[in-house]
């Protein structure tokens, strides 16, 4: 844990007013900051984990108008939950928030502490905090790559940090030490917002800053340089891919509700699992990046023989689905993207056919 100094810990209840004071003034309007409840906070929480937060509003807006709390989205079926949720990314969180909401209905009153939310797969320490302070307003930090960056600056922090979890882990005290007591919830969105919009990555906007006075790194002048990670060995692969379509219908995959990855959902099918062979150069390519791996993603447009038709019926996972109907199909964002792209050039075969 970072020590902190003893003049600091002196002007913590200053940092503190500075802070809310500067948040009062430069909040950013959010949904589920206007109207704030533990099921708003959890959604909102769950969605933002691995998505901008200009992304997550137009999902947060359909998701509690169709369920506005947690006993209506306990009767929602996992299937149109993973449509609403379609293009976020990260599944499971979509199946996390639906468990968690048959859980939470059938007890008396939410769980209040951040302890008790923990117990929820898909809570970890971040969310649970988030929600029981801005929910229930029990003094815990919250401890994000944001908050990371603002206390590895804020205390001069220059040893290199292994990576974002143990980096929240380490900083956990110090940030406990500083949340306000009385207004936790705000005392961690401000946090996070002076993360998010003055202490930045790369170049700090000091200036604007509420905490600059107390700033080691500011003083350093190496604020732009902190903090400081252990560099990953990062990876690339192939994934080749089958456009298929055949009347107005597109093949795709839906992977079973046990798969490791994207359970539930429908994607485009890789081409070894149709048995078939592609036929020169691919429709498409796209590079996308998950975690330290880069993929190129080779999409190979197929014409569909009578005996691959037979030979594909018989494959439990794979299904037509009308090209009209993707947009409220459980598609992930990149395949949805990929065929649509697709279909508005034609969607033309390696012989030049469309569909
Ligand atoms: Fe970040 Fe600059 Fe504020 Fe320090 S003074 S916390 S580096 S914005």
């Amino acid at each position: 844990m970072p020590a902190a100094k003893p003049a600091r810990n002196a002007s913590i209840p200053a940092m503190r007013r500075a802070l809310l004071a500067w948040f009062g003034r430069n909040r950013r309007p959010m949904p589920w900051r206007e109207q704030v409840s533990a099921y708003r906070t959890v959604v909102s929480e769950l969605m933002c984990q691995q998505t901008q937060i200009a992304t997550a509003i137009p999902y947060f807006e359909r998701w509690t108008a169709k369920w506005p709390d947690f006993k209506d989205l306990a009767q929602a079926e996992e299937a149109e939950v993973l449509a609403l949720w379609a293009g976020l990314g990260y599944y499971s969180r979509a199946r996390n928030l639906l468990n968690l909401a048959k859980q939470v209905a059938a007890l008396k009153q939410p769980p209040r502490t951040a302890v008790e939310w923990r117990e929820f797969k898909g809570v970890g320490p971040y969310t649970a905090a988030a929600i029981a302070s801005i929910a229930f307003a029990e003094p815990v930090a919250v401890v994000d790559g944001n908050v990371v960056r603002v206390l590895a600056r804020l205390d001069g922090v220059r040893a290199k940090l292994r990576d974002a979890s143990s980096a929240a882990k380490l900083f956990a005290a110090r940030a406990d030490e500083l949340v306000d007591p009385k207004q936790p919830g705000d005392f961690n969105q401000a946090m996070m917002e002076l993360g998010a919009t003055v202490c930045r990555k790369g170049v700090p906007d000091c200036a604007k800053c509420p905490l600059a006075e107390w700033c080691d790194a500011k003083q350093a002048g190496d604020a732009q340089a902190l903090p400081r990670f252990v560099s990953k060995e990062r990876k690339e692969a192939v994934v080749e891919r089958a456009l298929v379509a055949r009347e107005g219908k597109i093949l795709l995959r839906r992977n079973p509700h046990h798969a490791k990855r994207l359970a539930g959902m429908a994607e485009i099918p890789v081409l070894s699992s149709l048995g078939v062979e592609p036929a020169g150069e691919p429709a498409l390519v796209r590079r996308r990046t998950i975690g330290t791996v880069t993929y190129e993603e080779k999409l190979h447009a197929l014409d569909s023989k009578p005996a691959d038709i037979r030979r594909w019926a018989k494959d439990g996972e794979l299904e037509w689905v009308d090209a009209q109907a993707l947009d409220g199909a459980a598609l992930s964002g990149p395949h949805r993207r990929w065929l649509g792209e697709w279909l508005s050039r034609g969607g033309r075969t390696a012989r030049g056919r469309r569909p």
